[in-house]
């Protein structure tokens, strides 16, 4: 039987790109996944310019784009409040000098790109690059001897059990990770409290760069994705999910209305879904041990979170990168095993790690907007720069603590306060907030 150097379990944001990167420096991987390619999983896709610099580094950009509209600037409207703006060619610079030592391929563009169609890109380039890739295989046990991860057993369908092994064992098999559940890790720092999120596929309208909108304890979006078509998606506070469940299609235009009636006309009057709506309800952000004795994991399996700041695809293609790294050093004999995964757990449980997951499951908790929230957003308007870094520090490029320390607060709310009291949002703020907690859907 051959050893591999590495199996990888999944083989889709984190996985296939995992095993693209491992066969790129020549090592031997096989990567399998039960489902089969091309196809969608239950997530939207929008992708911010560092998810898109990582396909670029990896020479798979363009072949995206060919297929994929993509803008700079993204619209972000809290409560009436407008903010258009792109994330800073300079802090995407800096977040790849950071994380990965080099800034290759930085490219300030962002796209929506259908799992159906990214996913099949990442696992076509993973075989070209020389790993093995079994779809429709189902891996059913671990092989454990002395307390290490040795290989694995599965079966393609309606196939024999079959056995192989390797030197290092990737789970990248999603947030119900297989190897997680075998192994009984724990999951820790668990945020029960997330979103309910709703979406679908338009044609008949073109609005040009992605819309974020939000208001109370609602939200939408709408970007352009292939095949000519908007993904259009609506989102709440988990605690309404029963209700919004019980009327899909009526409840989904109800909240476009709500948020942005601009959009829920667009959507009305021009617009024809072309799929179901799809929808879900399990969110809930935890965080799993990163390796063991034999084992490692990457993606949702190690870190799930909300989708409220769309930002799972590009942090498996951050831990794909980084556990690459770090497992070609061992492999080649340049690094111990314990040396490689402490490389790679300081960089993904670094302060501004924690910092990030904290921010998106707070926001994930859909609470109207406070005051001096809204004060912030009246200020950032007319500042570009700091508009900017406000939407790269939403993303993940910049770090949470520097855009919301205190200094840059009280600079903010200083001009904020010149230019807030005029504005409609805080005419009747105590009335208005009371009114974001009634259930639209009840
Ligand atoms: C509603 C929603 C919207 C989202 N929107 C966005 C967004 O706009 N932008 C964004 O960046 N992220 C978004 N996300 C997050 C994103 O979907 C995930 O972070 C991303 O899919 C994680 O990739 P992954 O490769 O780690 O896991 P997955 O994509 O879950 O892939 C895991 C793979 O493992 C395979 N697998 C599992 N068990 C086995 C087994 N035993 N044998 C063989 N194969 C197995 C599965 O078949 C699957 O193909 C959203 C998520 C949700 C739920």
């Amino acid at each position: 039987m051959q050893l591999y150097d590495a199996i990888v379990i999944g083989a889709r944001c984190s996985g296939a790109s995992t095993a693209l990167l491992l066969a790129q420096r020549g090592h031997r991987v096989l990567v399998v996944d039960r489902s089969s390619f091309p196809s969608d999983v239950i997530s939207t896709h929008f992708l911010w310019p560092h998810g898109m610099s990582y396909l670029n580094r990896w020479g798979l950009l363009d072949e995206v784009l060919a297929v994929t509209p993509a803008h700079t600037t993204v619209e972000v409207v809290n409560d009436g409040i407008s903010l258009t703006g792109s994330v800073p060619t300079e802090l995407l610079r800096e977040y790849f000098r950071d994380l990965h030592g080099d800034d290759a391929g930085v490219v300030q563009s962002y796209a929506s790109v259908r799992r159906r169609v990214l996913d099949e890109i990442l696992v076509g380039a993973a075989a070209k690059a020389g790993a093995e890739v079994r779809t429709n295989f189902t891996v059913r046990e671990l092989i454990v001897e002395n307390g290490q991860v040795i290989g694995i057993r599965g079966r393609a369908v309606d196939g024999e059990l079959v056995e192989e092994r390797a030197r290092i064992v990737v789970g990248a098999d999603g947030r119900n990770s297989f190897v997680a559940r075998t192994l009984a890790l724990p999951k820790y720092d668990e945020r029960p409290r997330c979103t309910f999120a709703y979406w679908s596929y338009w044609s008949g309208f073109d609005l040009g760069p992605a819309q974020l909108h939000r208001r109370g304890r609602l939200a939408c979006a709408v970007a352009p994705t292939n095949f000519d078509q908007n993904m259009v998606l609506v989102w709440g506070p988990s605690e309404w999910s029963r209700e919004f469940r019980g009327d899909v299609p009526g409840n989904y235009q109800k909240a476009l209305d709500f948020v942005s009636p601009e959009l829920g006309d667009v959507v009305r009057s021009r617009g024809t879904r072309e799929e179901r709506i799809y929808g879900t309800l399990d969110q809930s952000a935890f965080l799993r041990p990163l390796h063991g004795p034999g084992w490692v994991l990457v993606g949702d399996a190690e870190s799930a979170k909300d989708q409220c700041t769309a930002i799972g695809i590009t942090h498996a293609f951050r831990d794909a990168e980084l556990v690459s790294a770090a497992l070609d050093r061992w492999l080649r004999g340049d690094a111990s095993i314990d040396e490689a995964m402490t490389a790679y757990g300081d960089r993904r449980r670094s302060q501004n790690a924690a910092a990030y997951h904290d921010y998106v499951c707070t926001l994930a908790e859909m609470r109207p907007y406070r005051h001096d929230e809204l004060q912030l957003f009246v200020a950032l308007r007319g500042n570009q720069q700091e508009t900017d870094r406000f939407i790269a520090t939403h993303a993940d490029v910049a770090p949470v603590s520097e855009f919301f320390q205190a200094s840059n607060l009280f600079l903010l709310n200083d001009a904020a306060k010149e230019s807030s009291a005029d504005h409609a949002v805080f005419e009747d703020f105590a009335e208005t907030s009371r009114s974001y907690q009634q259930n639209l859907f009840a």
